[in-house]
């Protein structure tokens, strides 16, 4: 079950990429600062170091730990008794919230925020920012997973079901692709758009202090820290980034050394909704 759940996932993954990769190519927003065959060397080495220890070290303890959870019935989902297409949509949205919350806290907490801004060093903004996290990141935010696990219980097939929609839904915000202003405008009102996401991705920390939803953009607009809305026009020639070392072209390992950088550790400023 869980093998065929994980192949669909892999199914899924690969698909999006390719799908979001081309369509950005076709309609991209923003000219790129560097050649795609240097995004796409630099991003598939970071995404197979990631992979490498995301396999090793968090992915069957994760699903074990799932399972241990189902077996002791803990976990809110089931003290409510939810069952069926009931609980795999409500844990959707219940493990979004929390990811809301765990994202506002990595750039909120400076120890969490060393390891963040790995993300956020890419001056441009496309599907490969997707692939880009410091694997410290993705180990820590396996902690914090395994927390949401216990509070909520998702049964298995929950939790790919999120896991799928938060990869597809990454990679569909982080593309270099608007959309017109009245589909814009509507949509961002449910779901992270392309500029919706980009918004977060600015160096300006008015906005790049915003907008931390993942696949719904609804936590954002609850929670008060939704940026104000810009026009494509408006969006258009403001930077993507970090304020510091924005003339240095990264390298995989330069990246996995950017959580002891001095460059870009002040803490964003607190949000005022
Ligand atoms: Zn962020």
């Amino acid at each position: 079950m869980n093998i065929d759940l994980d192949t669909g996932r892999l199914i899924v993954f690969l698909s999006g990429f390719f799908i979001f990769l081309t369509v950005e190519q076709l309609f991209s927003v923003r000219a790129g600062t560097l050649p795609l065959y240097r995004r796409a060397t630099l991003h598939a080495g970071i995404a197979i170091v990631n992979t490498v220890c995301v396999r090793l070290l968090v992915y069957v303890p994760l699903l074990m730990w799932i399972v241990y959870v189902e077996q002791m019935g803990w976990g809110v989902a089931r003290w409510l008794g939810l069952v069926g297409w009931q609980e795999f949509i409500l844990s959707v949205i219940v493990l979004d919230a929390f990811d809301y919350f765990w994202h506002r806290a990595n750039h909120r907490i400076p120890f969490l925020w060393r390891f963040h801004k790995a993300h956020h060093s890419d001056n441009d903004l496309d599907v490969f920012t997707a692939l880009r996290f410091h694997p410290g990141e993705l180990l820590i935010s396996s902690l914090a997973k395994a927390i949401w696990i216990v509070i909520w219980g998702p049964s298995a097939f929950a939790w790919f079901l999120f896991e799928i929609s938060v990869s597809i839904c990454a990679q569909f915000h982080h593309s270099n692709i608007d959309m017109p202003e009245s589909i814009e405008q509507q949509l961002s009102k449910i779901i992270v758009t392309p500029r919706f996401h980009a918004l977060h991705h600015l160096v300006e920390r008015e906005y790049g202090d915003r907008n931390y939803s993942t696949i719904f953009s609804v936590w954002d607009r609850f929670f008060g820290t939704k940026a104000i809305h810009l026009s494509a026009t408006e969006l258009q020639g403001r930077e993507i980034g970090l304020p510091e070392g924005r003339d240095v072209v990264l390298s995989a390992s330069e990246l996995l050394l950017e959580p002891i950088k001095r460059r870009n550790l002040l803490l964003p400023k607190p949000e005022e909704s």
